[in-house]
């Protein structure tokens, strides 16, 4: 039996550490204790990886302190179309929703359809309605809204106004919410969820749903979740970069993730995160913004941070 890991981020979007209230920075660290207590729950009962990760994304789905399902980021017409997708790299399918505006929780959808793996990804209202008629929980779009992305939108919508060039906080430019985990049986899997960004163009879709870019895993090397500017983790095939570089090159998961994250995605301007784990257990969570919701649990162990600590 393997040592069973689990390893989390809540987006690469956090508030400034001066802006962060009290208030908010206890919320963010208790739900993502939280995630991390369900998803181990679930791995420490032998439970798979699979499993185990979306309980844990569930869990900050519902939760308004990150951009995925529940207080999702809204796009510029004031709706919601979130994203998600999940990959076990035990059997390498996957499963993914983009554009959906209806589904409550999009990893479960996710997870289920990786079990059909056919259709792998549906979009917008064909994703609604499978969900709706796989039973899944569907729920008005407003029920994702919160009084703080209304706000957000406003924010971004204005600055466009004024013409204000400078950039975002990485807040309203930033968040999603992913989650890897290496099982007892020695399985590897990887899920990611989001709302995308504030004020995004109405039907853009990020690397969170694409398999490759925002989400990959595979037994034989890594499990990978990014956050960040998505059409630079789709226009590196980011997740799947990482395990090729494990894979092909021999490089060590802090390698090859970190040499990314610090590397090529700084030169093309992108801030970015992720949450990553290799096939021995090894944790690695990248960022190069000013912070990201993170942490991971092990037999005996536990972190979460948010900036440096
Ligand atoms: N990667 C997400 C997207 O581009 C957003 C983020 O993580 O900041 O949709």
């Amino acid at each position: 039996m393997r040592e069973a890991v689990l390893a989390i981020h809540g987006g690469c979007g956090a508030i400034p550490k001066a802006e962060l209230t009290p208030e908010a920075d206890i919320a963010a660290r208790a739900a993502l204790r939280r995630a991390l207590e369900v998803g181990y729950a679930v791995l420490t009962g032998g439970g798979l990886a699979t499993d185990a990760i979306t309980e844990a994304i569930v869990v900050m789905e519902d939760d308004p302190s990150f951009n995925a399902g529940f207080g999702a980021a809204l796009n510029r017409a004031g709706q919601h179309e979130l994203d998600a997708s999940l990959m076990d790299g035990a059997s390498g399918r996957a499963g993914a929703v983009a554009g959906a505006s209806r589904i409550r929780n999009p990893v479960r959808v996710a997870r289920r359809l990786m079990e059909a793996s056919d259709p792998l990804l549906l979009i917008a209202d064909a994703a609604d309605a499978w969900a709706a008629a796989n039973g899944f929980a569907v729920v008005e779009n407003a029920y994702f809204t919160t009084h703080e992305r209304r706000e957000a939108l406003e924010r971004m919508l204005e600055r466009e106004w004024v013409d204000d060039i400078s950039p975002a906080s990485e807040r309203d430019r930033h968040g999603t919410v992913g989650a890897v985990a290496l099982d007892t049986h020695g399985n590897l899997a990887a899920a990611t969820s989001t709302g995308g960004y504030t004020a995004k163009p109405v039907g853009r879709v990020g690397d969170t749903p694409i398999i490759g870019a925002g989400t990959w895993a595979d037994n034989r090397t890594c499990a990978v979740s990014g956050t960040g500017k998505g059409e630079l983790f789709i226009r590196l095939a980011f997740g799947h970069e990482v395990h090729a570089r494990m894979l092909y090159r021999g490089e060590s998961l802090e390698v090859a993730i970190s040499g990314l994250v610090h590397g090529e995605l700084v030169a093309l301007g992108g801030g970015a995160g992720a949450c990553a784990i290799d096939r021995s257990g090894n944790v690695s969570l990248p960022y190069n913004t000013e912070g990201m919701y993170r942490g991971w649990i092990r037999q005996g162990a536990s972190y979460v941070a948010i900036h440096e600590t």
